[in-house]
C-alpha cells in the first residue's frame, strides 16, 4: 500500500528551535549582567520600590473605598431614620389641622361641648410617644384637650405658644426641647399651629406633645458602629437627641463645637472631624428632615470604619514589604556575586593570555593573533612584518649573575620592547624563554628594521639608563621578516623564513638586526 510507504513525519523541530533561542537570549541576558551588575541591583530596587508604591496605592484606594462605603450606609441609616420621623410628623400634624379646622368653623363651636369634643378630636390620631392634641387660647390657657377634660394650665411662655402669636405663617412649627408640666417633667419637643378667629386674629394654638424618647429609642436602634454617634437637632443647632446620650455639660461643648455647627450650614453633606467629646475622628453625614426643621446626623468613628481595611492592609503591607526587602536583598547579593565572579572571569582570561615574569602577551595569544594578521594581510594585500628578539649569550649571563638577575634582564628587554611598539595592531608577546616575538601590522621591511634596531640599541644602552636600577650589561639579536610581496607559501613558512634571519644575526656576531632573505622561488 501506498501509506505504508510514505516517510515518517518529520521530528517537531519547532520547539526546540524555541528552546535554543530562549536558551541563547537567556544566557546574552547573563552575559550583559554581569557586565553591568549594579545596574542590575539598581534595576532590582526599583522593580521592588515600584511593587511596594503599587501596593501601597492599592490600600489607599481600598481606604478611600472604605470611606465611601461607610458614607453609602450613614445615608442610608438617615433616610430609614427621616422617613420614620417624617411619617409621625405628617400623622400628628394632620391631627393639628384638624383641631385647628374645627376651632375656626362657628358650627362646630356652638356644639354641646360633649358633641363639639367628639367632632374636634374624631380624626385625630395618638400613638406611644405622642400625646393628645391640646387647644389654647389666645391667652395661652388649656381650652380642648384631646384625651379627656382640659387641664387647668396656662403655657403663654412656651415658645410653641408665643411664635404663633407673633407671627401668622409659620405652618408647623417644631418647639426647642422643654421638660413638660402636666406629663411628670418628661422630656419633650412640641409640634403648634396657628387658630385663627373669623376676622384673622390670633385665636390661640393646637398643638401635640412627643417624647424625646420617642428619638432617643429610634436612634438607640440605628447600627452606627461600636463607636458612632446619630443625631436629632432643630436647624437653630438645638440637640433634640443624640444616641448614646449626653449629660448636659457635655452637651454644651458638642453644641459650641465648630464641626457641630457645619451641619447648620448646609442642605445636607460629609465630613470628617475630631469630636471635642472623646477626641474620636468620626465622619459626620447629615441631611434635613423633609417637611420638618430638623437635621438627622450618623457619624461612624473612624477606628471602626476601617478596622477591617486596617486588619487588612497591615497583613499585605508587612507581606508586600518582606517579599520587596527580601528581592532586594538576594538581587544584591546576585549582583555583588556576579561582579565578583566578572572580576575573577577577567583576571583568569588575563592570565591565560599573559605571561607572569613579563606582563606581554603569551605564546597562545601570539598564535591567535598571528593567524588574524596574516589572514588580513591576505585579505587586504598589505604588508606585515614580524622581529623574532632573542637575548644574547643568556645561558652564560644567567651563570654569571645568577638566575633572579637574568629575570631582572628580561622585564628589562619587556619593557623596552612596549615602549617601541606602541602603534595600534602592534603585538609583543614572551615566546619563550628569552626569546620575544613582535608583530607589526601594516608595516613594510625598511619599517621593521629601523623599529629592530632601535630596539636592539635601547637594550645595548638600557642598563645604563638613570633612575633604573643598574644591571649587567646585555644585547640581543633580531631576525626581521615581512610578509606581503615576498611570496610566503603559508605563516609557517614565514616564520621559519624569519626564525633564519635570527639565527643568521647570532652566527654574523649577535647583537645585531639581520632582515630575512628572500623566498627560494
Ligand atoms: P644565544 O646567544 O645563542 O641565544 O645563547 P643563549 O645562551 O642565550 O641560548 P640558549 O638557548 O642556549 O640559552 C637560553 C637560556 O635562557 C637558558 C635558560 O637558562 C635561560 N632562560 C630561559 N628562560 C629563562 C627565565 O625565565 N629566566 C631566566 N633567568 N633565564 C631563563
Ligand atoms: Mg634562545
Ligand atoms: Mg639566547
Amino acid at each position: 500500500m501506498q501509506t505504508s510507504d510514505r516517510a515518517p513525519p518529520p521530528p517537531v523541530r519547532g520547539f526546540q528551535h524555541l528552546r535554543h533561542g530562549l536558551a541563547a537570549r537567556i544566557s546574552r541576558i547573563a552575559v550583559l549582567a554581569g557586565r553591568h551588575p549594579l545596574t542590575v541591583g539598581a534595576l532590582g530596587t526599583l522593580l521592588s520600590l515600584g511593587a511596594v508604591g503599587l501596593t501601597l496605592v492599592t490600600l489607599a484606594a481600598g481606604r478611600q473605598d472604605a470611606i465611601d462605603h461607610a458614607r453609602d450606609t450613614s445615608r442610608s441609616v438617615i433616610s430609614i431614620l427621616s422617613s420614620d420621623v417624617q411619617h409621625n410628623f405628617e400623622l400628628a400634624d394632620l391631627s393639628l389641622q384638624a383641631v385647628a379646622a374645627g376651632l375656626r368653623d362657628p358650627v362646630v363651636m356652638n356644639l354641646d361641648p360633649g358633641i363639639r369634643h367628639k367632632v374636634l378630636f374624631e380624626r385625630t390620631a395618638t400613638a406611644r410617644y405622642i400625646s393628645a392634641v391640646t387647644a389654647l387660647d389666645e391667652d395661652g390657657n388649656v381650652v380642648e384637650y384631646g384625651a379627656g377634660t382640659p387641664p387647668q394650665a396656662n403655657f403663654a411662655d412656651r415658645d410653641y405658644f408665643y411664635v404663633h402669636e407673633q407671627s401668622r405663617d409659620l405652618g408647623l412649627y417644631i418647639s426647642k426641647p422643654y421638660h413638660s408640666r402636666l406629663r411628670n417633667h418628661a422630656g419633650s419637643i412640641a409640634l403648634s399651629r396657628r387658630i385663627e378667629k373669623a376676622d384673622g386674629s390670633f385665636g390661640g394654638i393646637a398643638a401635640v406633645a412627643i417624647d424625646l424618647d420617642y428619638f432617643q429609642q429610634l436612634l438607640d436602634k440605628l447600627d452606627v458602629g461600636t463607636h458612632g454617634i446619630a443625631l436629632i437637632l432643630r436647624n437653630d443647632g438645638t440637640l433634640v437627641a443624640r444616641s448614646p446620650a449626653l449629660d448636659d455639660s457635655t452637651q454644651f461643648v458638642v453644641l459650641r463645637s465648630p464641626m457641630f455647627r457645619r451641619m447648620l450650614e448646609g442642605k445636607n453633606g460629609s465630613y470628617e472631624a475630631v469630636s471635642p467629646v472623646d477626641g474620636r475622628t468620626r465622619l459626620y453625614t447629615f441631611a434635613r428632615i423633609p417637611g420638618t426643621t430638623l437635621i438627622a446626623a450618623v457619624a461612624p468613628a473612624e477606628d471602626d470604619m476601617l478596622a477591617e481595611w486596617k486588619g487588612r492592609s497591615e497583613i499585605v503591607g508587612a507581606s508586600a514589604l518582606f517579599v520587596s526587602g527580601t528581592f532586594v536583598v538576594v538581587i544584591w547579593l546576585l549582583a555583588f556575586a556576579l561582579r565578583d565572579r566578572t572580576a575573577m572571569q577577567s583576571r583568569l582570561e588575563h592570565m591565560a593570555q599573559t605571561d607572569s615574569l613579563t606582563g606581554l602577551n603569551n605564546r597562545r595569544t601570539l598564535d591567535k593573533a598571528l593567524l588574524t594578521e596574516w589572514q588580513r594581510m591576505q585579505r587586504t594585500g598589505r604588508e606585515l612584518s614580524v622581529l623574532f628578539i632573542d637575548a644574547d649569550h643568556f645561558k652564560k649571563y644567567n651563570d654569571e649573575h645568577g638566575h633572579a638577575v637574568g629575570d631582572q634582564a628580561l622585564k628589562r628587554i619587556a619593557a623596552g620592547l612596549e615602549r617601541h611598539l606602541r602603534r595600534p595592531g602592534d603585538l609583543v608577546a614572551r615566546y619563550g624563554g628569552e626569546e620575544f616575538v613582535a608583530v607589526l601590522p601594516d608595516t613594510g621591511e625598511r619599517g621593521a628594521l629601523n623599529v629592530a634596531e632601535a630596539i636592539r640599541r635601547e637594550i645595548e644602552v638600557c642598563h645604563h639608563a638613570e633612575g633604573v636600577r643598574r644591571i649587567p650589561a646585555l644585547t640581543v639579536s633580531i631576525g626581521c621578516g615581512t610578509a606581503g610581496q615576498a611570496g610566503d607559501a603559508s605563516l609557517d613558512a614565514f616564520m621559519r623564513r624569519t626564525d633564519a634571519a635570527l639565527y643568521a644575526a647570532k652566527t654574523a656576531g649577535r647583537n645585531r638586526v639581520a632582515p630575512a632573505a628572500p623566498v627560494d622561488l
